[in-house]
């Protein structure tokens, strides 16, 4: 039996859960990670399920079609970010009951290591 996270925005709007271990973390300084805080975990697909209704999320594109940042559109919190192919990127600041300062963190170079989007 996987172990279960649940996360939520902070209005608790959006809820997720996710059947995976929590393991590497990471944060980035790309222009986008910059100012949302987002810390990424990357788990499968098919370990994410959303609780609440999809029709209550947002997103925002910059780049590409198939790929986006969601947020709750209440609090504006980002929750997860796809474009990642068989990947979904959890923001890990949103697991419920674990406090990211007793999580170790890895840092991505993302402002120099990654192409730059369209609209920076
Ligand atoms: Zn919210």
């Amino acid at each position: 039996m996987p172990e279960v996270h649940k996360l939520c925005c902070h209005c608790g709007e959006i809820e997720l859960e996710v059947s995976h271990e929590l393991g590497r973390l990471v944060e980035c300084n790309c222009s986008t990670c910059a100012r949302s805080g987002f810390l990424h975990w990357k788990v499968p697909v098919e370990a994410v399920r959303l609780l609440t209704q999809k029709r209550r999320l947002s997103v925002y594109l910059w780049r590409d079609v198939d790929g986006g940042h969601h947020f709750c559109p209440t609090c504006g919190t980002a929750i997860f970010r796809t474009g990642y192919r068989d990947r979904i990127s959890i923001n890990a600041r949103c697991l419920v009951g674990v406090d990211v300062f007793a999580l170790e963190v890895e840092r991505l170079d993302g402002r120099n290591e990654m192409p730059p989007g369209p609209t920076i």
